[in-house]
């Protein structure tokens, strides 16, 4: 039972996951009514739609972080 109150970490996702799908009406609401009384996510939020803006006009980097990324 996780109830009305989504947990910050929920929060991101349903943000990240904004970026590709319409949210329901539900997860929107729930997102919002924690953006309300979380300043981390409200920052979190701004971020990744300045992302998203940024994403429109140029391509995404590589999303693959293969083994190449690490030492
Ligand atoms: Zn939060």
């Amino acid at each position: 039972m996780d109830g009305i109150k989504p947990t910050c970490r929920e929060v991101h996702r349903l943000v990240s996951e904004g970026m590709d799908r319409e949210l329901s009406l539900v997860e929107r609401t729930r997102m919002r009514l924690h953006l309300v009384v979380c300043g981390a996510c409200t920052r979190f939020d701004a971020q990744m739609g300045l992302l998203r803006r940024a994403m429109r006009s140029a391509p995404p980097p590589p999303a693959d972080p293969g083994d190449e990324a690490q030492p």
